[in-house]
């Protein structure tokens, strides 16, 4: 059966996750895991990269997206990143969605959702809460297969190795996110 064709929106979406897939896969060189994140511009320029180096600075905060919105306010010289896209291979956390509507980016194209801690519409939905002041546009499942496995082939590589020191018995960090390339029911209701 012949797949539908792309949309030009789609194919342009798919060549921005590709810039995130690439920072992704340079996380794991720090230990991190790898999500990937790009600002892009309203003519299509990328302003801002980044990837998770929550290890690799030993930041909490050091998330992709945070990354990327800090990288492109500072391109742009302004906190407020109108008309920007945010691009991210993984859904968002409650952190980095709450960042995003700070940034008042209206848009946000992501890849695999995160049915543990995404906050734009799986376990919340910081991104479209009506009672805030500014919402944001989501198209999901851009390259979601590939940015699934990318998490999924570095989790199942660290289950080899032994636990990390420090880490608790109840401690869920060496656990993968559950990612799924599908929308979370009632997504787009
Ligand atoms: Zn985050």
């Amino acid at each position: 059966m012949a797949l539908p064709p792309r949309t030009r929106d789609q194919v342009r979406a798919e060549r921005w996750m590709r810039l995130a897939l690439d920072e992704a896969a340079a996380a794991p060189a720090t230990g991190d895991v790898p999500i990937g994140a790009v600002v892009v511009g309203p003519d299509g320029t990328v302003l801002g990269r980044g990837r998770n180096r929550r290890e690799a600075d030993a930041d909490p905060t050091a998330h992709a997206e945070v990354l990327a919105l800090r990288e492109a306010a500072r391109t742009l010289g302004s906190w407020r990143l109108d008309g920007c896209t945010l691009v991210v291979t993984l859904e968002p956390c409650a952190m980095c969605a709450g960042a995003i509507v700070l940034a008042r980016v209206p848009r946000v194209v992501l890849g695999a959702w995160d049915e543990k801690a995404g906050a734009a519409g799986s376990v919340l939905d910081v991104l479209r809460e009506r009672r805030l002041n500014h919402w944001v546009e989501v198209t999901g499942g851009i390259l979601g297969e590939e940015c699934a496995r990318l998490l999924l082939d570095f989790f199942a590589g660290h289950r080899r190795s032994p636990r990390a020191p420090g880490a608790g018995p109840g401690d869920d960090d060496g656990a993968p996110p559950r990612c799924s390339p599908g929308p979370p029911p009632g997504f787009g209701a």
